[in-house]
Parts: C-alpha cells; sequence; structure tokens
C-alpha cells in the first residue's frame, strides 16, 4: 500500500478544501481547491461516496435513484461500506506512519 497526502501543485500546500458537486444524473464530483493559493488541485468522479456520520440516508442518496430497483439489502451493504471505509482509513492512516518514518519529510 501507498499513502499519499495530496499537495497543490504550485505552493506545496497540503491546505486543501473539498468542493462535493452533485447533479442529477450525472457522477458525484469532487474539486479539489487549494485553500491557500486557490488553484484546481485535482478533480474526482465518485462511483461510491461514503460521508462518515452521516448514516445511511446520506449514503443511499449518494447511490442515485437507479440503487432502489436492485432490491438488495442496503442495511447489510451500508454496514459493510461502514466497516470497510474504517478500516481502509486506519489502514492509510498506519500506512502513513510507517511512510514518514522511513522518510522523515
Ligand atoms: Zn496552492
Amino acid at each position: 500500500m501507498e499513502v499519499h497526502i495530496q499537495k497543490c501543485q504550485e505552493c506545496q500546500s497540503t491546505d486543501v478544501c473539498n468542493m462535493l458537486v452533485s447533479e442529477p444524473g450525472q457522477p458525484q464530483t469532487v474539486y479539489v481547491k487549494c485553500a491557500s493559493c486557490g488553484q484546481l488541485v485535482a478533480r474526482f468522479l465518485l462511483s461510491d461516496y461514503y460521508h462518515h456520520g452521516k448514516g445511511i440516508e446520506s449514503w443511499l442518496r449518494s447511490l442515485g435513484p437507479a440503487a432502489f430497483e436492485s432490491g438488495r439489502d442496503f442495511h447489510d451493504e451500508f454496514s459493510r461500506v461502514q466497516t470497510a471505509a474504517l478500516t481502509g482509513f486506519e489502514a492509510a492512516c498506519r500506512r502513513l506512519e510507517e511512510q514518514k518514518q522511513v522518510e522523515p519529510p
């Protein structure tokens, strides 16, 4: 695993701001803006968005209207997504600490 902290290509700041954009019928988009100089840092198109602490209603909305036709058990799926998000986050934090110890900035 390799963990990368995003930084501005213009000013090297790691102080960034995520702007989440939702439009009907379009994948959700994240624009990462530098909080120091205002430059665009990156854009992500989201196929899977989980906002920790927002609950199942927010997660279902992020899936879009097509998800409701599949008849899946959303509570089981939400629980799986929630666990995967926390596990992945913890693993990324641990990995970042290991990388810092190998290569101090
Ligand atoms: Zn910048």
